[in-house]
């Protein structure tokens, strides 16, 4: 036997929420509205650009910044979207995926004992990152049920070790979006410090009601300290494809790329071509939102003879539901029961807590087809 042993850096920590569900809803045969990605097929005209690309010889390794060609096409959409002209040279870089830009991120600019603040609910990857480094995670609950920022509370946990914010909007879970008044917060509160914001956008593009998508990049003094992460396999319903990008100010961007470069070193040079091309049509991302919208209206509808309470969904891939006038479960407990005997698959909410916090509200993901929402929702009006 051998005498080697490790000491686990994350200490010991369980698979995530996500893989939980989605092998729970294979072993049951259950409907997946639990992980977050499409059921329906990507654009196909996408699909035969990968391949135009493959066959003209894009097969090498992409510059380690991204393929210019992307980078610019990326640039002319953040001039149309936010009115913001960037530089492709140093304030964009091609990751592969979301949550690789905020490990990045992250590594690239914390030290032990530096504090970071984040909001709960939250992504499950931020706090193993930021503590990986030695660094705090200093969480603050978002309100229930609004999941609105208590901003008196973030001026009372800023501290001089505060290094970073992290915000995420629209927000996975709770499908909340930030509106202006909360970047007015923010400006007070980080004007005049040294503290950086790193924005989790993924879901920039899915966002409902006629809402303007509040990114940093419409706030040129917070961008100034701030990395924002974007996603292109989210909005354009590849997420296998783990390809985003994240744009910086120079000073911010040439650290990020420091390790960047030692870390992947670049991003797969098929779809970086490829999605060069694809966005030079706007529509391709200027329907999202309505395409989203549907979605959501449709499952809304769907599920209205559901005896759960849908809470508001304003953007993101979720709709979340509360289910505490029907049962003392925790939320773990109703969703295993769900996906077993329902055979529908969700995501507890508290898994997004690190204390485990259960208000008793489950995520559903309808980023699914017709019938998908339509089988969801009659599997649990037959069981209800
Ligand atoms: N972002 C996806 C979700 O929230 C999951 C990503 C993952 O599985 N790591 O469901």
């Amino acid at each position: 036997m051998s005498t080697v042993t490790i000491q686990s850096k994350l200490g010991q920590r369980p698979i995530t929420i996500f893989t939980k569900m989605s092998q729970l809803a294979a072993q049951h045969q259950a409907v997946n509205l639990g992980q977050g990605f499409p059921d329906y097929p990507m654009d196909s005209a996408l699909i035969e650009l990968v391949t135009k690309a493959m066959k003209d010889g894009h097969n090498q390794y992409a510059h380690t910044f991204g393929f210019q060609g992307l980078r610019e096409a990326l640039a002319a959409k953040v001039e149309l979207v936010y009115g913001l002209k960037i530089n492709v040279q140093d304030e964009i870089t091609i990751t592969p995926g979301g949550t690789y830009a905020i490990s990045n991120a992250l590594t690239a600019i914390l030290r032990p004992g530096d504090e970071v603040i984040l909001f709960e609910p939250s992504f499950d990857s931020y706090i193993p990152n930021i503590e990986v480094m030695g660094a705090k995670a200093v969480c603050i609950p978002l309100q229930f049920p609004s999941y609105s920022i208590p901003w008196n509370l973030v001026r009372a946990k800023v501290t001089a070790k505060t290094r970073l914010i992290m915000l995420n909007t629209p927000h996975n879970p709770t499908a909340t979006v930030l509106q202006k008044s909360d970047l007015e917060e923010l400006r007070k509160l980080v004007e005049g410090t040294n503290i950086l914001i790193l924005s989790d956008e993924v879901y920039e593009h899915l966002i409902f009601d006629g809402e303007q998508h509040e990114s940093l990049l419409r706030y040129p003094d917070l961008l100034e300290r701030s990395f924002v992460a974007f996603s292109l396999g989210k909005v354009f319903h590849c997420t296998g494809w783990k390809i985003g990008y994240t744009i910086a100010p120079a000073y911010l961007t040439k650290e990020f790329r420091n390790h960047h470069q030692f870390n992947v070193f670049s991003v797969n040079s098929v779809l970086q071509v490829a999605m060069a091309k694809y966005l030079e049509d706007p529509q391709v991302y200027l329907s999202l939102p309505s395409f989203f919208e549907k979605k959501r209206d449709l499952f809304l509808d769907l599920m209205k003879d559901v005896p759960l309470k849908p809470l508001p969904s304003k953007g993101s891939y979720f709709q979340n539901f509360t289910f505490d006038h029907l049962t003392d479960e925790s939320d773990v407990d109703f969703s295993l029961r769900l996906v077993e005997k329902a055979k529908v698959a969700t995501i507890p909410i508290s898994a997004f807590y690190r204390d485990g916090t259960d208000h008793k509200v489950l995520r559903f993901c309808f980023a699914k087809k017709e019938e998908t929402l339509e089988k969801a929702a009659e599997l649990l009006k037959g069981y209800f």
